[in-house]
């Protein structure tokens, strides 16, 4: 298949720092786009990958799944998208199309599997994707998205990911107005997660660990702040929450989190990714009904809607944009939570380098 040389920022191993490098973008075929990135967030599930904190990264990795950009070119048999059209991707370039859950509109639980942005299976070259941290990006147009004309492009790129990650299990609970929810976490998920409940009507408490976060919390939009540290704040809201959105990354004590935790609630795990420690105790979630419960991305038909949504209630990511060339220290600061929200990349410095 003919290939195309793109820029773009990788890394060649765990320990090694992301530089630039070139990779191959495909010639499209008929149902493709090709898009000229104009920004692109960075997720903590960037880190993760380029680190290989989950195993299974390959190598050169290139990150990147909060990818916005202006249409530079489509396929004879496009009918969805234009050339100038803004558009948007996210985590998930391919899917099966034929299983239950591709099916239903839920390519983010494809049996066989979806193809991720980055470190997934490349059905067409045979090898494996490459993110958005790159000049340019062909995808299928079945898994691009339209982003409304009226948010800031930067900003509105973080809700490729973080936005729909807290969309989707806000959906699925049936958040609606007066509804009690909590966030776990001030980061590139939690802060949307706060501004999509509260446009869903929720009242909104903030869980975390960082006191110099509280003032922020508010103007985001929570109602409260609880600090996870401090037991009196915790015991104050016992049997509070309908849903709780666990957006931290690393392993932590879910258990201080179930008496929170109104009869019949949820806490839905979208952070970390292992087994817990401590592990679960079943005591409180027997007596109470009480589910744990996991959820990752959302469908492209989701990811839509969450986009229109956000373009009716005008919600986009706080963001810091970035170089291209400052993505080392940009992780470097994400481990210490020292991030407002999301960090964007604006590309330009990668293509004019
Ligand atoms: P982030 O911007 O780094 O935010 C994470 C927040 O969690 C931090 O700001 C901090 O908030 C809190 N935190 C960090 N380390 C902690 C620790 N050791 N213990 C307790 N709290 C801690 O990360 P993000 O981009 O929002 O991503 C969050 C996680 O979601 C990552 O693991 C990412 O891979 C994952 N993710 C999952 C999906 C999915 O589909 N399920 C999609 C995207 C990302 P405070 O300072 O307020 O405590
Ligand atoms: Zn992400």
């Amino acid at each position: 298949m003919e290939t195309n040389n793109v820029k773009a920022f990788g890394t060649e191993s765990a320990q090694a720092s992301l530089n630039e490098i070139k990779i191959q973008r495909r010639a499209l075929t008929s149902k493709d786009i090709e898009i000229d990135i104009l920004f692109c967030g960075v997720c903590h599930s960037d880190l993760h990958t380029a680190r290989n904190d989950w195993g299974g990264t390959i190598y050169p990795s290139v990150p990147g799944h909060e990818i916005i950009g202006r249409i530079s070119k489509v396929g004879d048999a496009v009918s969805k998208f234009k050339v100038g059209d803004l558009a948007g991707v996210g985590c998930l370039v391919d899917s099966c199309g034929v299983c239950p859950s591709c099916k239903k509109d839920l390519e983010q639980y494809c049996v066989p599997g979806f193809t991720g942005t980055y470190n997934g299976k490349d059905k067409h070259l045979g090898e494996y994707t490459f993110g958005g941290y790159s000049e340019k990006v062909v995808v299928d147009e079945n898994f691009v998205l339209h982003i409304p004309e009226n948010l800031d492009p930067a900003a509105a790129a973080p809700l490729l990911c973080a936005g729909i990650t807290t969309w989707s299990p806000l959906r699925h609970w049936n958040v609606k107005k007066g509804d009690n929810i909590a966030v776990v976490g001030l980061g590139g998920l939690g802060h949307m997660a706060i501004k999509l409940a509260k446009a869903l009507g929720a009242k909104v408490t903030l869980f975390s660990r960082s006191p110099e976060k509280e003032k922020d919390a508010k103007d985001i939009g929570a109602d409260a702040v609880v600090i996870s540290t401090n037991a009196q704040q915790m015991s104050s809201v016992k049997a509070k929450f309908d849903l709780i959105i666990d957006t931290v990354p690393y392993a932590h004590d879910v258990n201080e989190y179930i008496p929170t935790l109104n009869v019949s609630g949820t806490i839905v795990m979208v952070g970390y990714l292992g087994p817990l420690d401590p592990m679960l105790n079943t005591v409180p979630m027997i007596l109470g009904r009480k589910s744990v419960a996991g959820s990752v991305i959302g469908g492209i038909t989701e990811t839509q809607e969450m986009l229109d949504f956000c373009g009716e209630h005008n919600i986009v990511s706080e963001i810091e944009i970035i170089k291209m060339q400052d993505i080392n220290e940009a992780y470097e600061r994400m481990l210490k939570s020292d991030v407002r929200y999301r960090f964007v990349i604006d590309m330009a410095s990668l293509k004019n380098n």
